[in-house]
């Protein structure tokens, strides 16, 4: 089956309004450059900080490229001071939230039955899930990344979840803003299992989207977007930079 890229950029908390309504005006720009004749050669998604997705939504306008958010709420309204609730990100534009990146995991202590409580909350909303998962350095070392892995996907995937709500990220944790990756062979190994653990959690598991993410930059980008099981990237520090982010798209040519 052939599953068409999906290139996401989580800016995090980088960027005041000026930088962000920049970025997303350069992807624009060269989304809008190209025509029918010359496709995109996969689908490009930013993920801004909450208080800059309505510039964000505006500069992005007819480019095809997009919006998405970093986190939800698992409600859909009420008093949970400085949350933010899917329907309120759907009413902004976001097609796609993140959630369960294991810097929300790390700092905001979420484990794998809220992940699957936002998610579940996102894709109720109409909203794709983009699910995170990833082993940190001492499980590595312990040999144990296939069976955390499989523990994160086995907790955190709702019921009910299908190719079209859900994608899914791979994110090693000491991969992640640190300039090291796992071996293509590593790389590979995960997202094939990946594959086969989600055959009975998802409905039409041989389509959904399985992101590798974890210093992809314009260097790395097109060995791991040409393995068989990697439909795209989930790109923190290289999305900052509008040639860069670019060129990572066109590495999933
Ligand atoms: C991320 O935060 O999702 C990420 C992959 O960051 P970086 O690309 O900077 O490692």
């Amino acid at each position: 089956m052939t599953i068409r890229p999906l290139i996401a950029g989580n800016w995090k908390m980088n960027g005041l309004m000026a930088d962000a309504v920049a970025l997303a005006g350069g992807l624009a720009e060269k989304a809008k450059a190209k025509d029918a004749s010359d496709d995109m050669p996969g689908d490009m998604l930013v993920c801004p900080p909450f208080v800059h997705i309505a510039a964000v939504s505006a500069a992005l306008d007819g480019s095809g490229i997009a919006l998405g958010a970093q986190d939800c709420h698992t409600a859909s309204s009420g008093a949970h001071t400085g949350d933010v609730s899917a329907a309120m990100l759907v009413d902004m534009g976001c097609s796609h939230c993140i959630v369960g990146h294991s810097e929300r995991r790390a700092d905001h202590g979420e484990g794998d039955a809220l992940v699957r409580q936002k998610a579940t909350a996102a894709q109720g909303e109409g909203l794709v899930a983009v699910i995170c998962v990833g082993e940190t350095l001492e499980e590595r070392d312990a040999g144990t990344t296939l069976a955390v892995v499989e523990a994160q996907l086995r907790g955190s995937v709702p019921e009910g979840a299908t190719a079209a709500n859900t994608v899914i990220a791979y994110e090693p944790v000491w991969a992640i803003g640190t300039g090291r990756t796992p071996t293509i062979e590593q790389i590979g190994e995960v997202h094939d299992h990946m594959r086969s653990v989600l055959d009975g959690l998802v409905a039409e598991s041989g389509a959904v989207r399985l992101l590798y993410g974890g210093s992809v930059n314009p260097g790395n980008a097109q060995d791991i977007l040409a393995l068989a099981n990697v439909n795209g990237g989930l790109v923190g520090g290289a999305s900052l930079k509008v040639d860069d982010f670019w060129s990572i798209l066109e590495s999933a040519a």
